[in-house]
């Protein structure tokens, strides 16, 4: 499913059988209302065939395997900002990382003004930002619920501990639902109207 060497997951293609799209190339995550051990969540993605097609991700999938952990045993607890229960190398380096305050993904949450941690299933919609070679990412934050828009580079979403220095945020109060924002989320990519924040996690 998730590819460590290449940063990509692998979805099924109707016209290529097979295709392989990193984080970047999500367009919208959904959680599935229901399944809970493990969590699954709906993707439409951009197929490198010209279209977007929907598939499938368990929690693992989307926030662990990135790290290089499997899905047994893994939790990596950000209220504590420890990794619990893995014993594996890839976790010690990610808990390295993580106890030098550097986080695997972060975003800056525009309601509350602060730089925060997230996984890559906070992410709620993605599009080709406005500058060329950008991402536009709508995240749910977890720690006000509340949605921010930011511009990062496709590194920032698909490389975890690559964060950004500094990004572009949208100064927008979205809407909680964001099925619902889809169309003021492509108002706000384009629009322009992007403040750039630095992204230190203190
Ligand atoms: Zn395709
Ligand atoms: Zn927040």
């Amino acid at each position: 499913m998730y590819d460590a060497l290449t940063s990509s997951y692998t979805f099924a293609c109707p016209r290529r059988g097979e295709t392989s799209v990193r984080l970047s190339a999500f367009r919208q995550l959904e959680r599935l209302p229901g399944a809970a051990h493990p969590a699954v969540y709906r993707v439409r993605f951009e197929c490198s065939c010209g279209d977007e097609h929907l598939g499938l991700v368990t929690h693992g999938d989307l926030d662990c395997a990135p790290l290089g952990l499997g899905e047994e045993g893994v939790f990596l607890n950000l209220m504590t900002d420890r990794l619990e229960a893995v014993d594996t190398e890839f976790a010690e380096l990610a808990a390295r990382h993580i106890q030098a305050g550097e986080w695997p993904w972060s975003f800056f949450c525009y309601p509350e003004e602060i730089a925060r941690p997230i996984f890559p299933s906070s992410f709620r919609l993605l599009a080709p930002g406005s500058r060329t070679g950008s991402v536009g990412i709508a995240v749910r934050c977890p720690s006000c619920s509340r949605v921010s828009v930011n511009l990062v580079s496709p590194q920032h979403v698909d490389l975890p501990f690559v964060n950004d220095a500094e990004i572009g945020v949208v100064e927008h109060l979205f809407t909680q639902d964001v099925s619902t924002t889809l169309e003021e989320f492509s108002a706000a990519l384009y629009s322009g109207e992007f403040d750039a924040r630095r992204l230190s996690l203190e």
